[in-house]
């Protein structure tokens, strides 16, 4: 056996001794008698007596046990997983073809190849791999940020560890962890026997699975890996997505199937319905189509919105319907005050999901739909969208019935409901004191995409409110001062408490106190203030001082400051403006409280000024050898140089890589600096 023979021999013994040890340690069947599972052990050390040199990384002589990891590490994306832009119909596939042409500057007549793909509903992540071999999984996170799931997917049977073949030294290889449907319904079986919570569908499954902190528990549920997708990687491995998809099938990996290459909208739409009608005969979930273009010299002019690229387009699938009744409909008040009414169903199952309540949206949801307590309804489930009424059945009202009728007081605090003709929603103006809404805002304060407070959800805010533990976001870091010992054992004498939960939250909570400004004024849950919206006023600041100081200083004779400030900003509208003055009118001291307990990162204003590249406007043109196109934006941004794709005679630079366009003469004829990219990079 020659060098290349002996380390296949032995990433077969792994692989097949690792599919035993889950069949076995996990109490499923075994599918071999010990012995025959001894012989493969003997066989796999043997080889590496012999060979000590070759021994695998992953080797299952070197694993005792499996790890424990404590908590998953973030990882960032040099490229971002991004999202995908969503289209329902013909129309709007259409739409998307014309307007991928017009970008690209292309003639409508002329057609592009799109491939289209099934959408599989899984866990994305994305593989590293250095010199053939896995370095690193990461699970999408927020697109940024990912976390490390290394260790969970190395027992994945569609994952080598290795790669096949040739490969560039390095390559990142993205794609969907899923669950099979069959595998799905053994797991629920057994979970049902053994009086465990099921799992709503099989992505919840595979989500669910693969976000263990004990790769064993992993290891012992089949998961699959389809590739259909890439990031970094060192060398050009095609030209076009089927050239990449056979590439990257020839190092290992399973393509996700069946795809079309289309070259028009009927191809396409085709495509979509015979998958749509056969979806059944699939044995993985899949909840639409995926276009991409062909040609993958777009995908770089295309580029990408914040969430998605320009390149490709999900044509999902229509939603699920479920039918059944009507039994009653409550009101519920909002963080921001608006009572949504919520109908209460008998519980119905659509795509695997238990369905109790859908949401009605407002009162005109109501009228529009024309429902009375006790009608039938047909009830829509759309991926994670909460369900909603889409329609009721006439023919089956029952004589007797309750109209729906709409409070006049809030169900909350008893404050007479402002009733507003042009606004379908009403409201609780009651925010300072209507306890779901001061709930409500403790709730979004602590959730995952505020300050992620772990071991602080919905359940212990309100047990926490109830016995006045917190009112207000400050209260919550009162908690974990270190004299706050009457308070921490408040806690632990309430019920589901223990010593351990009480110390992992106080480390949570302190361990939650340093953010950036942007985030904190997003998690103050002020209405019409998102994310984006927060980040893009605090960076039109030189420093998170400067605002902190316009909001505190406040009042009525130089709010105009602030407002025009605000309103010089590209994107800011009148409501965000609106809504941010009247909410620090009444919230300035909740504010100044919690900022006592805050330390802000300043990260979002690190951009060092006495940089070189800093305020530069900068243009790039070509290839890249050492960093790939996205990558060099990216940090060029970070410094505060602003990156243009046309050259004008404000531009400063030209950055030159391999094979540049015509932006070159332009640059000689404006007199515009050009940089080749080492040159570029030295600035670093
Ligand atoms: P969404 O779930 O709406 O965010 O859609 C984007 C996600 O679809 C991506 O992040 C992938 O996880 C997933 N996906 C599933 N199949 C594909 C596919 N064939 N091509 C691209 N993305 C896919
Ligand atoms: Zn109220």
């Amino acid at each position: 056996m020659n060098k290349e023979e002996i380390i296949k021999k032995l990433k077969h013994l792994a692989r097949e001794i690792e599919y035993h040890n889950n069949l076995y340690y996990n109490n499923d069947n075994p599918e071999i008698s010990d012995a025959e599972y001894d012989q493969l052990k003997i066989e796999n050390d043997k080889l590496e007596k012999k060979f000590p040199d070759l021994v695998l990384d992953n080797s299952p002589s070197k694993k005792v046990g499996a790890e424990l990891i404590s908590e998953f590490k973030k990882i960032e994306h040099k490229v971002p997983m991004l999202s995908l832009g969503n289209t329902f119909t013909k129309k709007d596939v259409e739409n998307f073809i014309v307007k991928t042409k017009r970008f690209l500057q292309i003639d409508k007549s002329i057609n592009l190849e799109f491939l289209a793909e099934p959408k599989i509903d899984g866990l994305s992540a994305t593989l590293i791999y250095k010199n053939g071999k896995l370095d690193v999984g990461a699970t999408r996170g927020d697109g940024r940020k990912g976390e490390n799931i290394t260790e969970n997917i190395k027992s994945i049977e569609g994952i080598p560890l290795f790669l096949d073949g040739k490969f560039p030294s390095e390559i990142e290889i993205r794609g969907e962890i899923y669950m099979s449907n069959i595998e799905f319904e053994k797991l629920n079986a057994s979970r049902l026997k053994n009086a465990l919570p099921l799992f709503a569908n099989p992505r919840n499954a595979a989500a669910g699975s693969v976000r263990q902190l004990d790769p064993k528990i992993t290891a012992s549920r089949k998961l699959g890996f389809f590739a259909y997708n890439w990031g970094v990687i060192s060398e050009n491995i095609g030209v076009t997505l089927l050239e990449i998809r056979e590439f990257i099938k020839s190092i290992g990996f399973n393509l996700n199937h069946p795809v079309k290459l289309c070259s028009n909208l009927e191809q396409m739409i085709d495509f979509y319905k015979y998958i749509y009608e056969n979806r059944s005969k699939l044995d993985f979930d899949i909840d639409g189509i995926v276009y991409k273009l062909n040609d993958i010299s777009f995908y770089d002019r295309l580029g990408s919105t914040d969430h998605s690229p320009r390149y490709a387009v999900s044509h999902k699938f229509p939603a699920e319907l479920g039918i059944t009744t009507l039994r009653n409909v409550k009101f519920q008040v909002g963080r921001t005050g608006a009572i949504t009414p919520v109908a209460e169903l008998t519980p119905v199952t659509i795509g695997g999901v238990r369905i109790k309540r859908a949401s009605l949206h407002n009162k005109d949801e109501i009228h529009r739909l024309g429902l009375v307590i006790g009608d039938t309804v047909s009830v829509k489930r759309a991926g994670d969208v909460i369900p909603q009424i889409v329609d009721y059945n006439h023919k089956l009202r029952p004589l007797k019935y309750e109209n729906i009728s709409f409070p006049e007081y809030c169900p909350s605090c008893g404050n007479p409901l402002k009733i507003d003709k042009n606004d379908p929603i009403i409201r609780c103006l009651n925010h300072m004191s209507c306890k779901e809404q001061i709930v409500g805002q403790l709730i979004h304060f602590v959730s995952r995409n505020a300050f992620n407070i772990e071991g602080l959800g919905e359940k212990q805010v309100i047990e926490l409110f109830n016995t006045k533990l917190i009112r207000e976001p400050a209260d919550i870091f009162a908690l974990a001062l270190p004299d706050a010992i009457i308070k921490q054992e408040k806690i632990l004498s309430l019920p589901g408490w223990g010593k351990l939960s009480v110390t992992n939250l106080i480390n949570s909570i302190n361990k939650s106190k340093i953010q950036t400004l942007d985030k904190i004024l997003y998690s103050l849950g002020i209405r019409h203030l998102g994310l984006g919206t927060a980040k893009l006023i605090t960076k039109n600041y030189t420093s998170s001082a400067d605002l902190i100081d316009r909001i505190l200083g406040l009042d009525e004779d130089n709010k105009y400051k602030l407002i025009n400030e605000l309103e010089n900003i590209n994107g800011i509208g009148e409501k965000v403006i609106i809504s941010l003055i009247s909410y620090f009118k009444e919230n300035k001291l909740l504010f100044s409280n919690l900022l006592k307990y805050l330390t802000i990162n300043e990260s979002l204003f690190s951009a060092d000024t006495s940089h070189y590249l800093y305020g530069k406007r900068i243009v790039f043109t070509g290839k890249f050898e050492h960093l790939s196109r996205t990558e060099i934006k990216n940090k060029s941004e970070k410094i505060g140089a602003l990156i243009s794709s046309q050259i004008s005679n404000k531009t400063d630079f030209l950055v030159v890589g391999l094979k540049p366009g015509s932006k070159v003469n332009k640059a000689q004829q404006l007199s515009v600096n050009i940089l080749t990219e080492k040159e570029f990079l030295s600035y670093f």
